[in-house]
C-alpha cells in the first residue's frame, strides 16, 4: 500500500482528486497531469470488488479498444493507462475513499480507515468509480466466468468460442433484448431465458426479438447451474418456474443482462442520481448537480458501458474541471 500522504492537510486543498482507476479515471488523470494540475488519483483497494484498474482487469482480451490491432489483455491495457498517468505526474494512492462531504467547497473526503481523522480537501472532484454487472452466483459460475459466461455481448460476442454456437441470454428487459439481437450476428441460435411469462422490454424491442428467426424466448425459465468440461461452458441447467422441471440447454455462451450496479453509495444523497442509482450528468458533459463535482465512465453511463466511452468521458471531466479551476483562478 502507498504511504499515507500527510503533506495535504485540511489547510491545503488539492486542485483535483479523482476517485476510481478504470479507463475514465486514468484518462482524466492523464489530461489533468499534462495540464500541470497535479491530480491525485485514488485507485481503490478492492473497492466495489475490483482490483485497481477496474472492470477490464477481470477480462482476458480486449479487442475493440483502438490502437491495439492485435487485441490486448485487460490487465495489460490498464497497466498501460496507469503508467501513462504516472508518467505525467499523477499521484496514485492504492486506497479507497470511504466518505465524502460535498456540501461546501473545498470538498472534504476521507480514506478508508481514517474516517475519524481530519478530512482532506479538494477544490474539484471527479467520480469515476465505475459499475458492476449483476451476477447470479450460479453453481459453476466462477469456473466458467469469461470461459462461456459474460455480462457484455458487445465486448465478448465476437470471441471465437461463441461463433456459430447456440447461446443464451438471461433477462427480459430492453438490455436483454438488445444483447440477444446483437448476438444473433455470431451465434447459431440465441435462447432468451425470461423468469416471467412476459418480456419487460419495450414493445418494439420485444416484437423484434420474438419475430427473429434465430431467437427462441423461453418464458418462465431461469438458469440454475452452469455446466461444462471444466474449461469451457457447454450447457446451462434451466428450471421452469411454474412446474419446477429442470433440463439441460446446450449452449456455449451464457450472457447476463440483468442489470448493473453503479458504485454510487459514496455520493448518494449528495448529488442527483437517477432511478437506477447512476450519477446524472448534464447531457454531453460531466457536470453533476453539484458545482465542482464531475462524473465520468460507467458510474454515469448505463447505455454504452465501454472502455472507450469511459475514457472519452474521463477526458471531458478533466477538461471541464480544468476550465472551472482556471475560471476561478482568474476571479
Ligand atoms: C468482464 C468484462 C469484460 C469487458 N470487456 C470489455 C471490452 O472488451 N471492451 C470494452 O470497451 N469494454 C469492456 N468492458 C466494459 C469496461 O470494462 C467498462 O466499460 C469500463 O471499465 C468502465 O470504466 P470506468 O472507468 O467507468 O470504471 P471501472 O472499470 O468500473 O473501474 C472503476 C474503478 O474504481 C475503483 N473504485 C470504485 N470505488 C472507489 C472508491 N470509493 N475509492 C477508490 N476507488 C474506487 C474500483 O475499484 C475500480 O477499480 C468489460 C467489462 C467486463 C466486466
Amino acid at each position: 500500500m502507498a504511504p499515507i500522504d500527510t503533506t495535504k492537510t485540511a489547510s491545503k486543498p488539492h486542485e483535483v482528486v479523482i476517485i476510481g482507476s478504470g479507463p475514465a479515471g486514468h484518462t482524466a488523470a492523464i489530461y489533468l497531469a499534462r495540464a500541470n494540475l497535479s491530480p491525485v488519483l485514488f485507485e481503490g483497494l478492492l473497492a466495489n470488488g475490483f482490483a485497481p484498474g477496474g472492470q477490464l482487469t477481470t477480462t482476458t482480451d480486449v479487442e475493440n479498444f483502438p490502437g491495439f490491432p492485435d487485441g490486448i489483455r485487460g490487465s495489460e491495457i490498464m497497466e498501460k493507462f496507469r503508467a501513462q498517468s504516472v508518467r505525467f505526474g499523477t499521484t496514485i494512492h492504492t486506497e479507497t475513499i470511504s466518505k465524502v462531504d460535498l456540501s461546501s467547497r473545498p470538498f472534504k473526503f476521507w480514506r478508508e480507515g481514517q474516517e475519524d481523522q481530519e478530512p482532506e480537501l479538494t477544490k474539484t472532484i471527479i467520480f469515476a468509480t465505475g459499475a458492476k454487472a449483476r451476477r447470479m452466483n450460479l453453481p459453476g459460475e466462477e469456473t466458467y466466468w469469461q470461459s462461456g459466461i459474460s455480462a457484455c455481448a458487445v465486448c465478448d460476442g465476437a470471441v471465437p468460442i461463441f461463433r456459430n454456437r447456440p447461446l443464451a441470454v438471461v433477462g427480459g428487459g430492453d438490455s436483454a433484448a438488445e444483447e440477444a439481437t446483437y448476438l444473433t450476428k455470431y451465434g447459431s441460435h440465441v435462447y432468451v431465458l425470461v423468469r416471467r411469462d412476459e418480456l419487460r422490454a419495450s414493445k418494439i424491442m420485444a416484437q423484434r426479438l420474438l419475430s427473429h428467426p434465430k431467437v427462441t424466448v423461453l418464458f418462465n425459465t431461469i438458469p440454475v447451474e452452469a455446466k461444462g468440461d471444466g474449461e469451457l461452458l457447454n450447457a446451462v441447467r434451466t428450471k421452469d418456474t411454474k412446474t419446477g422441471e429442470e433440463k439441460d440447454l446446450e449452449v456455449s455462451g451464457l450472457f447476463y443482462a440483468i442489470g448493473h450496479e453503479p458504485a454510487t453509495a459514496l455520493v448518494k444523497g449528495q448529488v442527483d442520481l437517477d432511478e437506477d442509482g447512476y450519477i446524472i450528468t448534464q447531457p454531453g458533459t460531466s457536470y453533476t448537480s453539484v458545482k465542482g463535482v464531475f462524473a465520468a465512465g460507467d458510474v454515469q453511463d448505463k447505455r454504452y458501458r465501454q472502455a472507450i466511452t469511459s475514457a472519452g468521458t474521463g477526458c471531458i471531466a478533466a477538461l471541464e474541471a480544468e476550465r472551472l479551476l482556471a475560471e476561478e483562478e482568474s476571479l
